[in-house]
């Protein structure tokens, strides 16, 4: 396909940094982590760390998942605060203490890892202790924390960990749990005080919960979606927060009343989108097909190859945002927007 006609995620940065903005006074004083993972959720971690950094209000917290993308951020950053909370090989925890990235440690012998690796560099990791609020995915249990903070306090004691951070990650299924899970994470923190612990950045809530349960915010949120300007799937329109990608696609074909647009599975568009509808010169049309690398849409009167189609986002036309095509399917805007493949260009612009 030539480029004029390769499907494009349009995004803005002035939406990003409205949104930003948006969030950060939404909580404050908490601090904004900025979650980037998944290329930050699919619209390109360097351009989206460097705009955050240089915002009116910089953002000075960017949570990375895994250290090939923190290190992504660290480049952007500066001395910027980077998290890394996949469990890692030795190889990447050796790069992020290089490079001073702080380490997510939710399990006792990924704790007992980072402090060889501290030792053997003569560098002291700045760590954040995940404790199991209930999820059951990655964290150390209730019953295991005391034993832990022990070791990771006689670490700390010998200069080689120094523990930054308590976090955890909240199920959001129903208020009450998360209001049980949130006793179990101060009960914890106070575990660790008790202990010696000074922890600076207490971290339970992402986007709903951040913006939804101020009780439950520690002094930093992590936060991806919302600054994204992608809301929950289902949940309410959130005021001062905008979608910032526009997916675009041009007419390659005309096919009697229908049209193919230059978009398909291939760039990974969900091809169960078949019914939605999408913006077109001609109004809002219907998706009849999802093909390989087009899309079967109904036509508009007139209709010329290499027009622009919106197939979600901001645009004229007046149509979707990622998260309503996902509420379509079942799924949540995220997945739209991080399953665009490398084969739709990126272009960020005002
Ligand atoms: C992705 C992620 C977040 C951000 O969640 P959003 O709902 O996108 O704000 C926060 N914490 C962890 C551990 C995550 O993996």
């Amino acid at each position: 396909m030539d480029a004029l006609m390769t499907p494009t995620l349009e995004i803005s940065r002035t939406r990003f940094l409205q949104n930003l903005a948006a969030v950060q006074d939404r909580i404050a004083p908490a601090q904004l982590m900025l979650a980037m993972k998944d290329d930050a959720y699919g619209h390109g971690v360097e351009w989206a760390a460097s705009a955050a950094v240089g915002a009116a209000q910089p953002v000075d917290s960017f949570g990375g998942y895994d250290v090939h993308t923190s290190l992504r951020i660290r480049e952007q950053t500066g001395r910027a605060t980077v998290f890394a909370w996949a469990d890692s090989s030795d190889d990447e925890i050796e790069q992020a203490l290089a490079v001073g990235i702080e380490l997510g440690v939710g399990a006792s012998d990924y704790l007992r890892r980072v402090i060889e690796m501290s030792g053997r560099l003569r560098i002291t990791a700045r760590i954040h202790l995940k404790i199991d609020t209930g999820l059951h995915r990655n964290g150390i249990r209730p019953e295991d924390w005391p034993r832990v903070i022990a070791d990771a306090m006689a670490a700390q004691r010998a200069g080689l960990i120094e523990v930054v951070g308590v976090w955890s990650h909240l199920a959001e299924a129903s208020d009450a749990e998360d209001d049980e899970a949130a006793r179990e994470f101060r009960s914890a923190v106070d575990v660790l005080r008790a202990a010696g612990g000074t922890p600076r950045a207490l971290h339970l809530t992402a986007s709903a919960a951040s913006w939804w349960r101020p009780e439950l915010r520690g002094t930093v949120c992590r936060i991806g979606a919302f600054c994204y300007g992608i809301r929950s799937a289902d949940g309410p329109e959130i005021p001062g927060i905008t979608p910032i990608a526009a997916l675009r696609a041009r007419v390659i074909e005309e096919r009697g009343d229908d049209v193919l647009i230059g978009v398909g599975a291939l760039h990974g568009l969900p091809s169960t989108l078949a019914g939605a509808m999408i913006g077109t010169p001609g109004g809002v049309r219907e998706i009849v097909r999802i093909d390989a690398t087009s899309t079967l849409v109904r036509g508009w009167s007139g209709a010329r190859v290499g027009e622009p189609t919106t197939v979600f986002g901001p645009g004229e036309q007046g149509e979707s945002d990622a998260t309503r095509l996902a509420e379509r399917i079942g799924t949540v805007g995220e997945e739209i927007v991080t399953r665009l493949t490398a084969g739709v260009r990126r272009v960020i612009g005002d």
